[in-house]
Formats: structure tokens, sequence, C-alpha cells
């Protein structure tokens, strides 16, 4: 089968690598680098990696201990990982990784796909233009071939980091293995901020937001915790799509293409990976009717749960504020709670309030203030079904 991968992000190469004896690859990439430009912060469970086949050698750092706070200066409620350890993956070492296990028979380095049609044929920059039995779609969040082709709205907000030394910083947070998550209206109104140690004295400190304030935003944050940057990078962060097209004909999607990640977080390194793992299955139970039953397998497994995280982060994420006022309250008293895993979020919120009824009694308060967006119980209770 001759398979053309627009795109050599995470998705792309490891289905490169694990259909490596069963396909004929090429690639198309517009960088003709890998993993360029920077955009992700790299923070994944150490338990999923090393399930994916990831070697140690693409770990940058690891984590053991997560707050979650309204400002650096609080206790804010303290999450200790006792199973799985949250790691930093190197990108684009993660990217080079991958490549080194694929298998590829032509590698269009520096070529832009502009165009995919429905029959499997790719054209180009440069006069590219080949045909192929199937294309995948790992375009990222770019949503440019993916909505054309596959009709996927992608729904985004835009982050932008920094790696940077920070004396003032370090001073707050004295242990390297320690990440803080910030929820705070002044830092950002629709999502969170985040300060991860690199180590040395180093941090990668983030927001996410509206493209149109992140900006702004990011500055006053540099500002505020005396930052010198080293390096400045960032991109969109896919928090979901309506779209349920996983594949048509000779064209199917992987990756943040899909619309499909761990929307609480914005990470999709993992789920990018496991669509390409669902993909790999379909291919190698059979080489007809791919696009079909990929999309029928994908909406069915990861696509259910993505689709409640995207449902809950909407609702989170429209409701800052509350959280704060929430965090704040919390604030008062060190709240700590063991978690086993990073990638499980409801696993985490529940232990919380298992291991502390009161938050929970004082978090319930806020219910009738929530606002539900375009969302309402019933839309819950079905993306949970
Ligand atoms: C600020 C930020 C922080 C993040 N932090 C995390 C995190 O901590 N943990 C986590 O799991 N995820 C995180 N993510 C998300 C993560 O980066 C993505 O989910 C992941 O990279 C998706 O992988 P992919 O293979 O689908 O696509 P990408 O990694 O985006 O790769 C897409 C590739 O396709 C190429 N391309 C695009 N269009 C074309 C075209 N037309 N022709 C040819 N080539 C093309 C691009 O150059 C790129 O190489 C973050 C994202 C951002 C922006």
């Amino acid at each position: 089968m001759k398979i053309g991968l627009i795109g050599a992000g995470p998705s792309n190469l490891f289905l490169a690598w694990l259909l490596r004896n069963e396909a004929d690859f090429h690639i198309i990439e517009e960088d003709r680098r890998l993993g360029l430009p920077l955009h992700c912060t790299g923070l994944v469970s150490e338990r999923m990696a090393i399930a994916l086949g990831m070697s140690k050698r693409v770990f940058d750092n690891y984590y053991d201990k997560l707050t979650v706070t309204t400002d650096p200066y609080s206790t804010g409620v303290l999450l200790r990982f006792t199973n799985s350890r949250v790691i930093m993956l190197n990108r684009p070492g993660l990217e080079e990784y991958l490549y080194g296990k694929a298998s590829l028979k032509m590698e269009h380095m520096g070529v832009r796909a502009t165009d995919v049609n429905h029959k499997g044929v790719v054209k180009g920059s440069g006069g590219f233009e080949d045909s192929f039995d199937l294309v995948v779609i790992g375009e990222g969040a770019r949503n440019v071939l993916s909505r054309r082709v596959l009709g996927t709205r992608l729904t985004t907000v835009s982050g932008i980091q920094v790696d940077g030394y920070s004396p003032y910083l370090r001073n707050l947070v004295d242990d390297d293995h320690h990440i803080i998550v910030l929820f705070n209206e002044k830092y950002s109104g629709r999502f969170f901020t985040w300060i991860v140690p690199r180590g040395g004295g180093e941090f990668r400190i983030g927001v996410v937001d509206d493209t149109s304030v992140v900006g702004l935003r990011f500055r006053r944050i540099i500002s505020q915790f005396k930052v010198t940057p080293r390096r400045i990078f960032g991109g969109k962060i896919v928090l979901g799509s309506l779209n349920v097209n996983h594949g048509y004909k000779s064209v199917v999607a992987v990756g943040d293409s899909t619309g499909v990640t761990k929307a609480l977080t914005g990470g999709g390194i993992i789920t990018g990976m496991l669509t390409s793992l669902i993909l790999a299955r379909v291919i190698h139970e059979s080489n007809t009717g791919v696009s079909e039953r990929y999309s029928s397998m994908l909406n069915d497994t990861l696509g259910k749960l993505a689709k409640v995280y995207s449902t809950l982060s909407s609702m989170l994420y429209n409701n800052i504020e509350l959280v704060e006022r929430a965090l704040k309250e919390i604030n008062e008293r060190h709240v700590e709670v063991n978690v086993p895993d990073y990638d499980n979020h409801m696993d985490a919120l529940i232990r919380l309030l298992i291991t502390n009824p009161k938050i929970g009694l004082k978090v319930i308060k806020y219910t009738p203030l929530i606002n539900m967006g375009k969302f309402n119980l019933r839309s819950i209770i079905s993306a949970l079904l």
C-alpha cells in the first residue's frame, strides 16, 4: 500500500513506525527539518510514553508534583503523582526518535501540501504531485486541508511560552520536579498559565488565551515573573471539533487534525499517537474500506472520551473566574491529594473531592453560577454515553 503522509509530526511518524513492514510511506513535510517550528510544552504521562515505546533519551525532565493555584505565592491544591510521573518530552527529539524507528520510502522535505483530493492525489509547492492509495493528513492544528477535504472545524485557542531564566521564580519554586498551574483571570481569562522548571534555574512559562489577547497576557507574565527569555515559541492548541468524519474515501486524518485531544490541558501528543495506533490496526487488518472503518473505530473509542473532555473543558474555561474563587477558598488550607496518573484528570478530581469532602461542599455552592455556554446537562450526558 502506498501511503502519503502530510506532515512529519509525532502522529504521522508513529504510524510510519508501526506499519514499517506493511506499507510504503512517502512523507510530505513543509519544513526542511523535523519538529520545527517548536510549539509545544511536551508534558505527558510517563506511563503512556513508555507504553507507546518512547525512549528515555527523549525525556528532558520529570515531575512528581503539580500545584493548582491562583498565584505562585499561594499553597493551592498539591497533586502528588504516585504511580506515573509527568515527563517533559524533548521536541524535536521526539520526532527524531520516531523518524529513526520509521521506514520511509520517500521524503519530500520542504514541500507544502496545498491540495488533496478524495482519490488520494496530493499537490504541493514546487510543482509536487503524486497519487497514493491512502493520504494521511497530520497537519497538526492548522486545519486547512482537514477542513477542506473532511469538513473538520477545529476549536482552538492560542498558546505562547518562553524558556528563560528567572531568579525571582527560582525563589518561589525551588524544586525542579514541581509544576505550577495558575488559574487567575489576571493571567488568562480563558485558560491557565503554567510554570515548569527545566533545571539549572531555567523555566518554561506559558499561557493560553484567545488569539487577540494572548500576546498581551504573555508580555505581562514575563514582566511580572522577571523572566530573561532564551527563546519564545507557541502555536494553536486544539480543544475539540464537532466533526465525526475522520476519513473519506482515500483520505484520513490523525493527531491534532482530528480534533481528538485531551482538551482539559490541550495535550495532544499521546492522543495523536493513539489515533495513529487505531489507524495502524485498521490498515493491518485489511486494506479495504480503511477510512470508514478507521473513522467509526476512532469515534467509538478515543473520540468519545475526547468529546467528554472537550465539553468539560468548554465549561471550565467559560468559568475561570469561578475556578479562581473556589481555589482562593481552598488556599486557606493546605490540600494534598495522591493521583496515580497525570493523564486521568477525572480520577484526580474525584480523588480530590473524596479525600477532602469539605472542598466539594465549598465548590458546590458555585454550581448555580456556572456558565454552561452552549452546553446543557443533556449534552454532557450524551457525550458520556
Ligand atoms: C503552546 C502549546 C503547548 C502544548 N503543550 C503540550 C503538552 O504539554 N503536552 C501535549 O501532549 N501536547 C501539547 N501541545 C499539543 C501538541 O503539540 C500537539 O497535540 C501535537 O504536536 C500534535 O501532533 P501532530 O502529529 O498531530 O501534529 P504536529 O506536531 O503539529 O505536526 C504537524 C506537522 O505537519 C507539518 N505541516 C502542516 N501543514 C502542512 C502542509 N500543508 N504540508 C506539509 N507539511 C505540513 C508541520 O510543519 C508539522 O511538522 C501543545 C501545543 C501548543 C501550541
